[in-house]
């Protein structure tokens, strides 16, 4: 069996932790590999490394920092299938599926080839008698990025691209679930010619993610993944004087008006909350149609579409489903499904108990569906993070909206309708850092900003786009003037133009 090695300035490094974690192909439920659970001295190994690799990489200019971005872009692109095939043999989401989670990486390496452009800094001339001043952004030092197992490709790719673009090193703890895609994307990058320690991989669990939060050269974290580690991350970081963004889970809702084209409607919930087995941060957990005749038109169309979903590993090219990542995340999800039952919401398609041949050791579950989900139940507090759709019934738009603004996620939230008054007022005041409208899944592309709010994010930043840049950098403003702008005798007020 393969046992997973770190990658450390510029080689793969054999880990001599003591504990290590399964690695498991969730479709057949066999163990694949094995990975180490770092320590926190190896982690401090890879930090060295990235510290050492900072001086002359900060130092060199942005264009020369570019060239081998442009090349590892081409890498990506060419070995696609290669990456695509890693993601899903791991984490059991279907190739088209991976391929377009990397495609979405593959758009932040795009944007990152832009960074001499963005890291122009501003001048002004004249601030004074003959004083001039500028401000530039520069680069933090060794970055350190953890990562969840949802996304095993795009969600470090929002990250180290435009972290190392803007002259920092970066260490990468990536989901102990699936560690295969990163590895390999790591060596792309080292064969598209950056220089060693520029990208480290460090694997573990929650021993190396706390050596990075207290290790004193490391100067940001980001991290992606579930609200209470979030809010660990984003406390610990902070503590140890970290510049922290931290992303957490989700419950996405989808309001669908009587006025919506109710086709397109189903069909969008059915890709965004089945899609990748409902494991997507941006997936949509709650419907909410409005008014009873909306409610029971929506329930009837999605109910056939479910049961006839195809269920199957990736290897299957038919497959619109896989399996979930875990037994225990399976049966953690079949739990919750029991106890919306015991609180008395209606499951009308129940996915628990599905057995494929072949595959009978696979962590698979079929879509659910429950009606008439009222606030007060644990399905609809809870981030499933599973194919489980709620549907909550709400009387009016207003309803509707304040739904989504009284819960405590706020990732994204979307609105089917065809009332262009509503979609602004929808637009305006709902409480959701990424907002859809007709757009089931609206994750900004990599020239925007990823991010959600309340306690879907911990921090000021979002990732990558624009906010990337400025949480991988810092801001420097230089007053100057020569000679002959200095004035004789010491000034004892504060300086003013008066
Ligand atoms: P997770 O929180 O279990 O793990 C995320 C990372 O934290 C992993 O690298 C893991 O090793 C590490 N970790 C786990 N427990 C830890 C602990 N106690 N202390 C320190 N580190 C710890 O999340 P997951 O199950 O891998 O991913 C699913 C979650 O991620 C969902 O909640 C999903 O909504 C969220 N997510 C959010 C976004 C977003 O952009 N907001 C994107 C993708 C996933």
């Amino acid at each position: 069996m393969e046992t997973i090695q770190n990658a450390i300035d510029g080689r793969n490094v054999t880990s001599h932790a003591p504990r290590v974690a399964p690695v498991y192909n969730p479709a057949t439920g066999e163990q694949i590999a094995s990975l180490p659970l770092s320590t926190a001295e190896e982690v401090s190994g890879a930090v060295a490394a990235a510290a050492r690799a900072f001086g002359p990489w900060a130092a060199s200019p942005p264009l020369k920092r570019v060239k081998p971005m442009f090349r590892f872009r081409e890498l990506l692109e060419r070995h696609a299938d290669d990456i695509a095939r890693a993601i899903s043999k791991e984490h059991g989401k279907t190739h088209a599926d991976a391929l377009g989670e990397l495609a979405r990486g593959i758009d932040v390496v795009d944007f990152a080839c832009g960074i001499p452009h963005l890291l122009k800094g501003e001048y002004s001339r004249n601030v004074g008698p003959e004083i001039d001043s500028w401000s530039d952004r520069q680069p933090l030092g060794v970055v350190a990025g953890i990562t969840p197992f949802n996304f095993p490709a795009m969600v470090p790719m929002w990250m180290y691209p435009v972290a190392v673009a803007c002259g920092n090193t970066f260490v990468l703890k990536p989901s102990e679930r699936d560690p295969s895609a990163p590895m390999l994307i790591w060596e792309l990058f080292q064969e598209a010619g950056f220089p060693p320690g520029v990208l480290n991989i460090v694997h573990g669990d929650k021993e190396a993610v706390d050596a990075l939060l207290d290790h004193p050269d490391v100067k940001a974290v980001s991290f992606v993944g579930s609200t209470p580690v979030a809010e660990h991350v984003y406390r610990q970081g902070a503590a140890s004087g970290k510049r922290v963004q931290a992303l957490g889970g989700a419950k996405n809702h989808m309001i669908v008006m009587p006025d919506a084209d109710m086709d397109q409607a189903v069909d969008a919930l059915m890709g965004a909350a089945f899609g990748s087995a409902g494991e997507r941060c941006m997936a949509i957990s709650v419907a909410v149609p409005v008014g009873e005749k909306t409610a029971d038109r929506l329930v009837e169309a999605l109910a056939p579409k479910i049961r006839m979903m195809k269920v199957g590993p990736a290897t299957d090219s038919d497959s619109e489903m896989g399996p979930v990542i875990t037994a225990a995340a399976r049966d953690r999800i079949a739990g919750l499904i029991g106890q919306g039952v015991a609180e008395g919401a209606d499951l009308v398609v129940d996915g628990r108990g599905l057995e494929l041949q072949g595959y009978e050791r696979g962590f698979f579950l079929g879509g659910s569906l429950f009606d008439r989900v009222t606030k007060d139940m644990a399905i609809y507090k809870t981030e499933i993070f599973g194919p489980v759709l709620s549907v909550v019934r709400a009387g009016g738009y207003e309803e509707a909206a304040h739904l989504v603004n009284s819960h405590e996620f706020g990732n994204g939230t979307a609105i089917f309708t065809r009332d262009g008054d509503v979609a602004r007022a929808f637009a305006d005041q709902i409480e959701a850092g990424m907002v859809g409208i007709n757009v089931p899944i609206p994750v900004p592309v990599a020239y925007h900003s990823f991010g959600g709010w309340k306690r879907s994010l911990f921090g000021d930043l979002a990732v990558y786009g624009p906010e990337g840049v400025r949480f991988y950098t810092r801001l420097k403003t230089v007053t100057a003037r020569w000679p002959t702008g200095i004035r004789g005798g010491a000034q004892f007020d504060f300086p003013s133009l008066k």
